[in-house]
């Protein structure tokens, strides 16, 4: 069995797990606070808080960054739900906006430009941009940029899936992802870039804004003795266990993202011959390539067929995500729609991408899907 991904970990995960077991701490503990230290030195922001889950701190985040009803965030219709759903917890109205077909993240230039009009017609304007930064991919961050110095629009970024891209060229460059909003947020679940079994990071450079995503997260409970609360908190907290885990994790970063562009780069030469788009790379950026996917192209099958043919061959591959706007909870949400986010969808499939995987592996995952698309084009050009 080929998984789509699986983690990696053969660092000290057992060691600190040991040390925290056989010093009691299991919940609270010292593992917490040198993992945030580690975490916002690897990404180069001031301040780190971690949390039970990425969905966690997204919620977190846009709270101190002022979500609350009535206000308005714009949100990429292709990501995964998380996104959109740590706005709706906030109360806030949840703004979708479709793709570009350069990186598949939120069609920046699109909502820039949708702002102005609004603007000037003084209509409403979003008053938070939660960008998000697709399968490892950051997003084109200039006319977001533009957009808060504009109209003091807050940036947080969503950057569950990213961790150690960053920009080569532009406002950012040598800048990594979580560095270019006012907060942001990483995801530690078992299937992202590092993990700590469950958890989530916040990172600013804001030293305010950090202390009261901190009070946040634990119940809102005021310094001192005694149980006293200024505000209605959340335990979002993440343990010593996790923590002890993401520390080992966070140790092996670069291995991690070495593997990964190798893996991207394997693929990139392997599938060449192939009816398919291959994982999109814009030349201002350094994808981390979280998980590798291409876009069949009209012809060479359905994701869903592909998918099928490919689990018979015990690998496991998996199709992008439906839109938000195609979701439930989503369908009546204000949209800036275009169809790129759709055809992604149509045609997008996610391919192993774990960071131990081999070079016997990925020959094994692209000859089973040169088969898979062949015989997809066979049976078209019957049909035809
Ligand atoms: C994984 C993910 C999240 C949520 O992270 P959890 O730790 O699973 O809560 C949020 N946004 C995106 C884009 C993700 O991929």
């Amino acid at each position: 069995m080929i998984p789509l991904s699986e983690p990696t970990l053969d660092g000290n995960e057992l060691s600190y797990l040991q040390e925290c077991l056989d010093s009691g701490y299991v919940s609270g503990g010292p593992f917490v606070e040198r993992f945030e230290q580690a975490f916002a030195a690897a990404v180069g922001a001031r301040h780190a808080v971690a949390c039970a889950s990425g969905t966690a701190a997204l919620h977190i985040a846009l709270l101190v960054a002022g979500a609350h009803p009535g206000r308005m965030v714009a949100v990429s219709d292709f990501t995964f739900i998380a996104s959109a759903n740590a706005v709706r917890y906030t109360g806030a109205d949840v703004l979708l906006v479709d793709s570009e077909p350069g990186t598949w993240n939120m069609n920046t230039e699109l909502l820039h430009d949708e702002v102005v009009r609004r603007a000037r017609q003084g209509k409403p304007i979003p008053d938070i941009i939660e960008v998000v930064h697709v399968l490892g991919h950051p997003a084109h961050m200039e006319p977001l940029l533009d957009l808060r110095d504009s109209y003091w629009i807050d940036i947080v970024e969503d950057a569950a899936e990213s961790l150690g891209a960053g920009w080569t060229a532009g406002d950012l460059a040598g800048r990594q992802v979580g560095t270019a909003g006012k907060l942001a947020c990483f995801s530690f679940n078992g299937n992202k870039i590092i993990t700590s079994g469950g958890g989530g990071m916040i990172v600013t450079d804001d030293a305010d804004l950090a202390a009261r995503a901190r009070h946040l997260i634990n119940q809102a409970k005021m310094p001192g003795q005694g149980y006293v609360h200024d505000t209605v908190g959340y335990n979002y907290r993440l343990t010593n266990v996790a923590a002890a885990l993401g520390n080992a994790q966070l140790e092996r970063l670069r291995d991690r993202l070495r593997a990964k562009r190798a893996i991207a780069a394997g693929y990139a030469e392997w599938l060449r011959a192939l009816p398919l788009t291959p994982a999109p790379k814009a030349s201002w950026a350094d994808p981390s390539y979280w998980l590798y996917s291409v876009l069949l192209d009209d012809g060479a099958g359905e994701p869903g067929d592909v998918v099928e043919a490919m689990g018979a061959e015990s690998i496991q591959l998996r199709r992008l995500w439906p839109p938000l706007h195609q979701q439930r909870p989503y369908r009546r949400a204000e949209q800036i729609r275009g169809d790129v986010a759709d055809d992604l969808y149509r045609r997008g499939l996610s391919l192993p991408s774990s960071a131990h995987l081999t070079e016997q592996d990925q020959r094994t995952v692209t000859a089973a899907l040169a088969e898979s698309v062949t015989r997809s084009n066979q049976m078209e050009a019957v049909r035809r």
